[in-house]
């Protein structure tokens, strides 16, 4: 099989959530964590490639997303997908606009598309501009991110200050018309001189057209939702033959951890419905931890029925971690959960658990680095953006799922096992 789309992500969270999508055709779609070190060897037909770039120096970015471009083409990728945040999070230096340029330039293309609108999550774009369900992006909690504060709502004028070629709209009208009318337009902005081009999307429809005009362009761009039609749209005109390896679901050891180290709302309810069933539970304390170590998890883990799929969390109300970080510091206060949870799945692991559900983006990526998973397949969908994944560590296969703060259901710890039952 060789690579038909290759997809850069400038974040790990985002990199799920496009194969999520993806994979919903039912096509084999892999992801790596970081660019492989080693040449590909068994590439799906979608292959995504998870940076963390997002906030990265733009040089770095640039560099880091070039050396993805190089594997994904090693891997017989000919056509490309830059996948950002559906907020447009970047800043005048970038990294969105720079990004795309090199990307680009190292592929020879013309002319690229802008499409960050997520209908179903109420990401749309009208006349150009960016709206968080029915607040313009700059008036969304999105203009005090920390980060990437968004204070325009104008994609072009964004887009603008972080490119040096032209930047041009095709607007809802010409979607609206169809995939015709946008790739004519396209062609004439082409003749203009316009090599990126910012899109309007307002519905699941309008996405259906974009992806329609663009299947065949070297390098589209966009959130992930832009991206969701081009399996089918590659199945029907042969792009990706009918017999491509489909995703596999392989038989996997029921024997479960769940580890939380998410303090976000809808994870503070998750555990409290998980625990409310009895199920046995071990509440990590940060505090107790700085100045006891881990070593109590770890006993208490080591006693328990993972048929049961006990939990071990850190997860706590906003009071609670306020203290914990005054007294070690926001930073001292994540790693030392981090590690913990860390240490409990590869215990967990060593002692059998074969299902890993983890809750928390930056936990999740703690939690697969000692896990020592660098390439995962996407399997089923428990919640919408969150699969369960297959992986291997320590030669053992594994489903993990990784869940991001507010995603998922309250009662997403067992939907998640419901979910792998079936
Ligand atoms: P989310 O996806 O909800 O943002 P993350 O895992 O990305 O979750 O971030 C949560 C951070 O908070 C992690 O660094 C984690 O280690 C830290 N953390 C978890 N529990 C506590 C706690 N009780 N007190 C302080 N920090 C905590």
């Amino acid at each position: 099989m060789t690579t038909v789309l290759g997809c850069i992500a400038d974040d790990f969270t985002g990199a799920t959530d496009l194969a999520g999508l993806l994979a919903r055709s039912g096509v084999r779609v892999s992801l790596r964590i970081g660019v492989p070190s080693e040449a590909p060897t068994d590439p799906a037909a979608f292959e995504v490639i998870a940076l963390k770039s997002r906030t990265a120096p733009v040089a770095e970015a640039v560099a880091e997303t070039l050396s993805a471009l190089t594997w994904l083409r090693e891997a017989g990728a000919r056509r490309f997908f830059w996948k950002y945040c559906s907020t447009f999070d970047s800043t005048a230096e970038g990294n969105i606009g720079p990004v795309a340029e090199a990307l680009m330039a190292e592929l020879g293309s013309e002319q690229t598309i802008y499409c960050p609108a997520f209908p179903e999550n109420g990401r749309s774009i009208f006349m150009g501009n960016l709206f968080v369900g029915r607040q313009p992006l700059a008036e969304s909690p999105m203009k005090d991110h920390p980060l990437t504060p968004m204070r325009d709502s104008n994609l072009m004028r964004l887009l603008e200050p972080q490119v040096t070629r032209a930047v041009g709209l095709a607007d809802r009208l010409t979607v609206s018309r169809g995939p015709q009318a946008l790739r004519a337009e396209l062609d004439a902005l082409k003749a203009q001189g316009v090599a990126h081009v910012v899109v309007d999307a307002v519905a699941n429809e309008d996405l259906t057209i974009i992806a329609e005009a663009c299947r065949d362009m070297t390098l589209m761009t966009g959130g992930s939702a832009v991206a969701m039609p081009l399996p089918a749209l590659y199945l029907a005109d042969g792009t990706l033959s009918a017999d491509a390896p489909k995703a596999e679901a392989p038989r996997i050891d029921a024997r479960t951890i769940v580890l939380s180290g998410s303090c976000s709302a809808m994870t503070n309810k998750q555990v409290a419905d998980y625990t409310s069933r009895g199920v046995p539970a071990f509440q990590l304390d940060p505090l107790s931890l700085a100045e006891n170590g881990p070593q109590k998890a770890l006993d208490w883990l080591a006693k328990q029925d993972l048929e049961k799929a006990p939990l071990i969390y850190a997860t706590a109300n906003p009071e609670s971690v306020r203290a914990a970080q005054e007294r070690l510091g926001v930073a001292g206060a994540g790693e030392i959960v981090e590690a913990t949870l860390s240490a409990c799945a590869v215990a967990a692991r060593d002692n059998g658990a074969r299902r890993v559900i983890v809750a928390g983006g930056e936990t999740s990526g703690a939690v697969t680095k000692a896990l020592g998973v660098t390439q995962l397949d996407i399997g089923i969908e428990i919640a919408p953006g969150v699969p369960w994944t297959y992986c291997r560590s320590d030669g053992h296969p594994i489903a993990l799922t990784l869940k991001s703060g507010n995603f998922g259901a309250e009662t997403f710890f067992t939907d998640a096992q419901e979910r792998l039952a079936t």
